[in-house]
C-alpha cells in the first residue's frame, strides 16, 4: 500500500485503521513502513481517507504473498481459497478431510498486536515439525510456498516477507497426537513469536472425541468449538 504524496492531508484518520501500526505521521503527511505493511488493505476498505490518497499499488513475487495470507478476501489461485487456511475445518461432516484414526492441526502463527509475523519465524516452526513426519495440508496456501513438503523448508524468496498471521496445517495418526502436542510445546520455547494450536478431531458415533484423552494427558483444558450444519442435504464426500 502507498500513499500518494500529492492529495495527502495529513489528518492521520488512517493510522487506527493499520492492525500492524505501518502508518506514521511523517511531517505533514501519512507514510508507510514498507517492511512492516502486509498489504492487508484494512487502511483502504476502511474508507476513511478524505482524499482517496490510499493506493493499492501492483504487488509482484514475491511480496504478494502478504496479500495472500493478510487481505481475508484475496483469493490463493493454488487453492481457490480466500484468506490464509484450508476451507472451514470444523465441518468435517460434510468435507470428510479428517478421516477415521487421524488428528488435523492448525497451527497458526503470529498476530496483528504483535506486528505479524515474517515468514522466516514461520520456517522456523514448519521446519521443527517436520521432523516428526507428518503430512502437510496440500490445501493450504503456506504448504504451496514449501519447496520441499518433507522438510517443511519455505522458498527462500518469500523468508522476509512478512503476514498478518499464516497457517500450518497438517495431520497424523491420532496415537501421534500427544508427541505432537510435546513437539509444539519444545518448539514454542524457541520461536520469537506467538502461535496457536487448533486440534481437528472427528466426533464418533457414541459422541466421544478420539484426540481428547491425548490433549488432557499433557494437561491442556479440551474446550471444543464446532459448528452444526443443517439443511446440507448430504455429505460431499462419504466416510
Ligand atoms: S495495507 Fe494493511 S498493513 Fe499496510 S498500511 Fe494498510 S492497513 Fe497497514
Ligand atoms: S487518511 Fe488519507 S489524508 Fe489522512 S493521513 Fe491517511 S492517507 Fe493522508
Amino acid at each position: 500500500m502507498i500513499i500518494d504524496a500529492e492529495l495527502c492531508i495529513g489528518c492521520a484518520a488512517c493510522i487506527v485503521y493499520c492492525p500492524v501500526e505501518a502508518i506514521s505521521i511523517d511531517g505533514e503527511q501519512a507514510a508507510v513502513n514498507a517492511d512492516l505493511c502486509t498489504e492487508c488493505n484494512n487502511c483502504i476498505r476502511g474508507g476513511v481517507c478524505p482524499v482517496d490518497a490510499m493506493v493499492q499499488n501492483e504487488l509482484e513475487w514475491p511480496r504478494s504473498i502478504r496479500n495472500i495470507f493478510s487481505d481475508p478476501i484475496s483469493v490463493c489461485k493454488e487453492t481457490g481459497v480466500s484468506g490464509r487456511g484450508t476451507e472451514e475445518s470444523k465441518t468435517n461432516e460434510v468435507t470428510n478431510r479428517f478421516k477415521r484414526g487421524e488428528v488435523g492441526f492448525a497451527v497458526d502463527v503470529g498476530r496483528p498486536n504483535v506486528g505479524g509475523v515474517k515468514l522466516k519465524q514461520v520456517d522456523q516452526i514448519s521446519t521443527a515439525l517436520a521432523v516428526l513426519d507428518l503430512t502437510f495440508d496440500p490445501a493450504n496456501p503456506l504448504t504451496y510456498l514449501m519447496e520441499d513438503r518433507r522438510t517443511g523448508k519455505l522458498k527462500a524468496e518469500v523468508l522476509e516477507e512478512t503476514v498478518v498471521s499464516a497457517i500450518i496445517e497438517f495431520r497424523v495418526p491420532l496415537e501421534r497426537c500427544a508427541e505432537v502436542v510435546r513437539a509444539l510445546e519444545d518448539i514454542g520455547q524457541r520461536v520469537d513469536t506467538v502461535f496457536s494450536v487448533g486440534v481437528i478431531s472427528r466426533v464418533e458415533d457414541d459422541w466421544s472425541i478420539p484426540a481428547r484423552d491425548a490433549i488432557e494427558a499433557e494437561g491442556y483444558r479440551f474446550m471444543p468449538n464446532g459448528k452444526t450444519t443443517l439443511d446440507l442435504g448430504r455429505a460431499a464426500k462419504q466416510c
